[in-house]
């Protein structure tokens, strides 16, 4: 009997985004230079990549007086203005690898803080980036996951009231909260979309191939908020979805019967990985 040949749709927007290819440049270049390197974090949410950096001398921290005489390289998620301030107290040199997208989230942030807005930032609580917004907001700020957040005493009669994203939210997500705040009784209202092009992308990508094939396996760090969120998308769109960070994960039982399987990737996934999550598949 012949065998069925599996279907197999790889996303078109695979690999690193623009942000973790720039930091990991900024940090390879600097381990070339100067082998005592750190960063408070790790650098992108993708553990093969720490690990690798890792061997190769970028140490990960968490208390900045650990990187006293190491080269401090700000991870792509940021780090708060406290931080920062400490480290030039304590001398120490740093070098910004900060995303550009999620620069701009920081700056907004500032600007809007400084006219006296109390800003509701739509994201994860844990996340670094939305930690390092919310300490640029100096307090003056909610963090919401869901529009159950919303319902803190602190938003209500604010006469200005500004909606940031973090860069990894779904649009679904935030416009949710949008109008949820929209809903208060506020004079004044500011709406920034500071969500990430690439991550919009990759998110519309995955929702549509979703629907077309059976299985999804979906390649990103466990850690990763956007490579979590493209599973959700995946699994509200109905595809029978799977979470691996590589391909020795992949299980045959999952393809049994099944005729299409989908490959999508998170920002922070290297695009060895998917090709070697496809060439498995392949066998
Ligand atoms: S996903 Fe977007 S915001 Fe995040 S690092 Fe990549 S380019 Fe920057």
């Amino acid at each position: 009997m012949q065998k069925r040949q599996l279907r197999i749709v790889k996303a078109q927007h695979t690999g690193f985004c623009f942000g973790v290819k720039r930091a990991i440049k900024i940090a390879e270049d600097i381990l070339k230079k100067n082998k005592k390197s750190c960063s408070i974090g790790s650098i992108i949410h993708n553990p093969a990549v720490v690990k690798d950096l890792s061997k190769r001398g970028l140490r990960v921290i968490s208390d900045i007086k650990d990187a006293k005489g190491s080269c401090l390289v700000i991870r792509s998620h940021g780090i708060s203005p406290r931080i920062r301030q400490e480290a030039k107290r304590l001398s120490i040199r740093m070098v910004d690898a900060t995303c550009p997208f999620v620069k701009r989230s920081h700056d907004i942030v500032t600007s809007l803080k400084a006219e006296g807005y109390f800003i509701v930032i739509a994201g994860e609580n844990n996340h670094p980036e939305v930690k390092a917004l919310a300490e640029a907001a100096k307090g003056s700020c909610v963090i919401a996951a869901k529009i159950l957040d919303l319902k803190k005493p602190e938003i209500k009669r604010r006469k200005k009231i500004a909606v940031v994203a973090q860069t990894t939210l779904s649009h679904a997500e935030f416009f949710k909260i949008v109008s949820s705040v929209l809903q208060e009784n506020s004079h004044e209202y500011r709406v920034f979309d500071t969500i990430c092009n690439d991550v919009t992308q990759r998110q519309s990508e995955a929702g549509l191939l979703a629907k077309k094939v059976d299985v999804i396996l979906v390649v990103g760090g466990k850690n990763s908020a956007n490579t979590k969120r493209l599973c959700r998308i995946c699994k509200e769109a109905g595809a029978r979805t799977y979470h691996i960070e590589d391909d020795r994960e992949i299980k045959h039982i999952w393809f049994r019967g099944k005729r299409s399987v989908g490959i999508v990737s998170g920002a922070s996934t290297p695009q060895e990985i998917v090709e070697r999550v496809v060439k498995r598949l392949k066998k």
